[in-house]
């Protein structure tokens, strides 16, 4: 049994972050969904959440969307970094455009939204960040610089989050995933057939599941359990770790 808490959630259109919403709403947590697409609204209250529509590439609505939950629920207890993006491209010819993009919602997003809803926790003495990262935050791949260094300086937020956070009931943890089955691992096994000139079948096979034990892509629902634990009053020991769900990838 969890004590009901105010989570704010990224990215929650889709994928991972609509499955934590979904997973916090059926333990009894107020949630705020936090996503720039306007169809988030619907797939939140559907799952009985709130929605903040706003674009965390701007670090006003950053800040906006900590300022809306703690109106509508007073503070925020639990927060998930989740929203991501890949862009995938050799080094030699990566758009630094999309580089900043993937700065700016990947790490300045996730520092930002940190920093704001920081003062809240200290007040409660009690805080939960979850920082969504992946399993290339722990090993890279060729062909996605930016979202492998993005995810990488995810790790080093987490460290230090958990640092700082620990004289005042604050943990931070991360949760690091290999593929999981989400539109976003969808548009890239077109993007990675094209890189390594293989069928999309082969992409699948040869390319994501080729260091996995277990070959099968993840469920978003297995990422949201993991991710509730890290939120929860049992995982009060645990902070600045990283928690691989990787099929066995790094097992190697
Ligand atoms: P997804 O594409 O299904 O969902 C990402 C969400 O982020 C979407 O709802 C999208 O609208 C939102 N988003 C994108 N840009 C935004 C912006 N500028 N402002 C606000 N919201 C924005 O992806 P997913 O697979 O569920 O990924 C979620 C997280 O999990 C990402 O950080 C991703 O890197 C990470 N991850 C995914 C996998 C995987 O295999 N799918 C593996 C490891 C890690």
């Amino acid at each position: 049994v969890s004590t009901p808490r105010v989570a704010l959630v990224t990215g929650t259109s889709s994928g991972i972050g609509a499955a934590v919403v979904k997973h916090f709403c059926e333990l009894g947590h107020q949630v705020l969904a936090v996503d720039f697409n306007p169809a988030g609204k619907a797939i939140a209250e559907q799952a009985g959440a709130a929605f903040f529509e706003a674009d965390l590439t701007d670090p006003d609505a950053c800040r906006a969307a900590v300022a809306d939950a703690v109106k509508r629920f007073g503070g925020v207890d639990i927060l998930v970094n989740n929203a991501g993006i890949q862009h995938v491209a050799s080094i030699e010819t990566f758009p630094e455009e999309k580089w900043r993009q993937i700065m700016d919602l990947m790490l300045t997003a996730p520092f930002l939204l940190t920093q704001a809803a920081w003062p809240h926790m200290r007040e409660k003495g009690w805080g939960r960040i979850v920082n969504v990262a992946s399993i290339h935050a722990q090993v890279a791949s060729p062909g996605k610089a930016a979202y492998i260094i993005a995810k990488h300086g995810m790790i080093g937020l987490t460290k230090t989050a958990a640092l700082e956070g620990g004289e005042q009931g604050i943990t931070a943890n991360a949760v690091c995933p290999a593929y999981v089955k989400t539109p976003l691992v969808d548009n890239q096994i077109a993007d990675q057939a094209k890189l390594h000139g293989m069928d999309e079948q082969e992409v699948i096979e040869k390319v994501m599941l080729k260091e996995a034990a277990i070959k099968r892509l993840i469920e978003p629902e297995e990422v949201a359990q993991l991710v509730a634990y890290l939120a929860s009053d049992a995982a009060g020991a645990v902070t600045g770790s990283s928690f691989n769900i990787d099929l066995g990838w790094t097992a190697h």
